[in-house]
């Protein structure tokens, strides 16, 4: 039978790749700063007391295992809603609906994109987190690219506008609502302000993709882009994730919101888009969203959830500080200070191509090829070694 004989076999996910090449690397210093995901001080991915609390009470009084509604948990998906807009404009007209992680949202909101504008073109950042070209490409969108890091390693803000304003209406323009991966590089709120008026003014259609809220500078100010574009009356598409702030991962917890025109248009909004989950996965999974639900829902875990997530992010700035002090000692004729401004998780170190293969290849440091690194992977331990093998890199 030569049914899949012909089958071509892809590429391996370059990031997945990079983590294999590591676990098989036996070097016993070895770094792996090429994954997403938060790791505490001791280079281990956090179970947060409140999500551990939350799910002890759930266990208590466990029930049976049955289906969640097309479109998710009510309580859950308000408050999200709650959490992402606020006040900032109508409730009564933002359908969010519980999605498989930040990336099945993102998969909701294209397919979501597809009813209404399905010859729309989507506009990604240069460059951008690897699976949205993939995502919108695979969706059947045609993707296009407005400048973002510019060739100093700072924030092309003159191009970005630029290209903005040659955007023909009715495409879709897919903006990292805060801590911009891969390179951590954000828009100012003036800058946002900016953004907003020629998206608005062209009748673009804005997609806030929202994976690391909470990590910038806290919840309520890293909302703030999304509430400007909501503010206005929209529409406006938001993908959301909580892997990251909760550290669940693995539960596939996120949600797709669509700020509508009306109580109206929000009913038919939520029938497609229930349409949709229905015949790519039916419902969604119960466990991590009735997790974050009860977190969010109770006052004394939501408070919790702040501290815990305010460290995370504390933890990760004490961390760019020691890189760019250690790194300005061993360099002192460079300027690291950009690995402090920038924000979130990831940190486009400046380290070019070459130069991650040699870190990788003579030292075990495993960084990509873009020279992104995670931030949230260094530690006191393993802080001075990094320092050291990216200063000898640069030289
Ligand atoms: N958007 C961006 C910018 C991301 O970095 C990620 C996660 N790496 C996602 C979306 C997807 O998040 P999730 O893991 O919840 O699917």
């Amino acid at each position: 039978n030569a049914l899949f004989a012909q089958v071509e076999e892809l590429p391996r996910d370059p990031i997945l790749g990079l983590t294999e090449a590591y676990v098989a690397d036996k070097t016993p210093h070895r770094v792996n700063l090429g994954v997403g995901v938060y790791q505490d001080e001791n280079g281990k991915v956090p179970l947060l007391a409140c999500v551990k609390q939350a799910e002890e009470a759930m266990l208590a009084k466990a029930g049976p295992h049955t289906y969640v509604p097309i479109d998710g948990y009510a309580h859950y998906n308000a408050v999200v809603a709650q959490l992402v807009f606020a006040d900032s404009c109508d409730l009564a007209k933002v359908v969010t609906v519980q999605a498989l992680g930040g990336t099945g949202a993102l998969k909701l909101g294209a397919e979501m994109v597809k009813v209404v504008t399905p010859n729309a073109r989507v506009w990604i950042s240069d460059p951008s987190w690897e699976n949205h070209r993939a995502l919108f490409s695979a969706a059947g969108f045609t993707v296009e690219t407005y400048p973002y890091y510019g060739a100093d390693g700072e924030l092309d803000f003159a191009g970005l506008l630029a290209t903005l304003e040659i955007i023909p209406a009715g495409d879709v323009v897919l903006l990292h609502a805060c801590c911009h991966n891969p390179t951590g590089l954000d828009l100012s709120q003036d800058q946002w302000r900016q953004i907003a008026r020629v998206v608005r003014a062209r009748n673009l259609t804005p997609f806030l993709d929202t994976a690391y809220m909470g990590f910038a500078e806290g919840l309520e100010t890293d909302a703030f882009s999304v509430r400007l574009f909501a503010s206005d009356g929209g529409p406006m598409f938001v993908s959301f994730s909580f892997s990251k702030s909760l550290s669940l991962y693995g539960e596939r917890v996120g949600a797709l919101s669509v700020l509508t025109a009306s109580a109206q248009e929000r009913a038919r909004v939520l029938s497609q888009i229930k349409r949709i989950a229905r015949i790519t996965y039916s419902s969604p999974p119960s466990h991590g969203a009735a997790a974050a639900a009860a977190v969010l829902a109770d006052p004394a875990l939501r408070r919790q959830w702040d501290e815990e997530l305010g460290a995370m992010r504390v933890r990760i700035k004490k961390m760019r500080r020691l890189l760019a002090d250690k790194l300005a000692e061993r360099a002192p004729d460079r300027d690291f200070s950009y690995i402090v401004r920038q924000n979130g998780m990831f940190s486009y170190s400046r380290l070019t191509k070459p130069q991650a293969i040699l870190l990788r290849e003579k030292y075990a440091v495993y960084a990509l090829d873009s020279g992104r690194i995670c931030v949230a992977a260094l530690n006191e331990k393993n802080i001075d070694y990094v320092a050291e093998s990216i200063a000898k890199v640069m030289q």
